[in-house]
């Protein structure tokens, strides 16, 4: 068999080339000169290119320059708003320093693990704060003064709690601002015999002395003006406690300086004060007139109408 040879014809350089109408010919290579021109043209571009980017930059950090502190003070400001805004001024806190009423502070003696006297189906301290309350809600009835309590009802109803130490509920008035402190207490006798009204003002030689006595002045007369008797000489009495804890007590009139600590209510208010006995809550007659629930609310009438009294007041409820 012949061999059948491939339709193709073998390879021979410059075979297939058109020679009447050849491809264009390639640029000739660029000659050295302008080589370097290409280059100084590319470095212009790239110059002019840097140039508009600085000038670019430039641009935006001037801007961020401008508003950083405005941006700054906002965040500032927002920071602050946040950080206000979890603690709001409690209200009656904001209304407390704007308010430039007087306060006056009342103390329900005794409460808590500490009682008092047991009176005549009472105890000294169940007395002590009905008095307290009623007086305090005629002073906010009457709303020019800003009455204070020195214990809380807890303090005073509650006997598992600790008894509030005298000293403390006068620190507490003096906090409270307090411009002037009545202690609420009652009188006791084991023969169920004494009776009458007496109170207790900051001794001579202290600060606040004369305007202690001024407002158990202003007391006494209270009480009197009911009937009740004035124990002593005018129902204004000093008490002090002596070296072994003993009480000393001295009427209004000795003016002697005593170096000896008296009532911690007193001896530690930065404000007039005075401790004021009631009435006797182991004598039914003086129970009945200041002692019961009425009493009680008699009372307040009387400490309301000299505490007035004392700041240059007329009752007004
Ligand atoms: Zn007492």
């Amino acid at each position: 068999m012949p061999v059948t040879t491939p339709n193709r014809t073998p390879y021979r350089k410059g075979q297939n080339r058109n020679w009447q109408n050849p491809p264009p010919r390639r640029p000739a290579p660029r000659r050295r000169e302008d080589w370097y021109a290409m280059r100084r043209r590319r470095r212009r571009r790239h110059l002019a290119r840097g140039l508009v980017m600085a000038a670019c930059l430039c641009v935006v950090a001037g801007a961020v320059l401008l508003l950083l502190p405005s941006l700054m003070q906002q965040e500032s400001d927002a920071a602050g708003a946040t950080a206000a805004a979890p603690t709001p001024e409690p209200a009656a806190a904001a209304a407390a320093q704007t308010d430039t009423r007087p306060v006056v502070a009342i103390d329900p003696g005794h409460g808590g693990a500490d009682p008092g006297s047991e009176g005549l189906g009472f105890d000294e301290y169940e007395m002590t704060w009905a008095t307290a309350n009623a007086l305090y809600d005629l002073l906010e009835q009457d709303g020019r003064l800003r009455p204070h309590l020195t214990i809380s009802e807890e303090e005073s109803q509650n006997h598992d709690i600790a008894r509030i130490r005298p000293s403390e509920r006068a620190q507490r008035a003096n906090e409270a601002g307090a411009a002037l402190l009545l202690s609420i207490h009652g009188n006791s006798d084991p023969i169920y015999d004494a009776s009458g009204y007496e109170c207790y003002a900051i001794p001579p030689g202290n600060a606040n002395h004369e305007e202690s006595v001024r407002f158990a002045e202003y007391l006494t007369a209270q009480f009197s003006s009911l009937g009740q008797r004035l124990r002593g000489e005018n129902g204004i009495r000093y008490l002090y406690y002596g070296e072994n804890d003993e009480q000393i007590m001295t009427e209004s009139s000795d003016e002697t300086v005593s170096s000896n600590p008296t009532f911690g209510v007193l001896e530690y208010a930065a404000c007039p004060a005075v401790l004021s006995e009631q009435c006797f809550i182991t004598n039914s007659a003086d129970v009945d007139l200041l002692g019961d629930a009425d009493g009680c609310e008699t009372a307040a009438g009387l400490y309301y109408n000299a505490i007035c009294a004392w700041f240059g007041l007329e009752p007004a409820v």
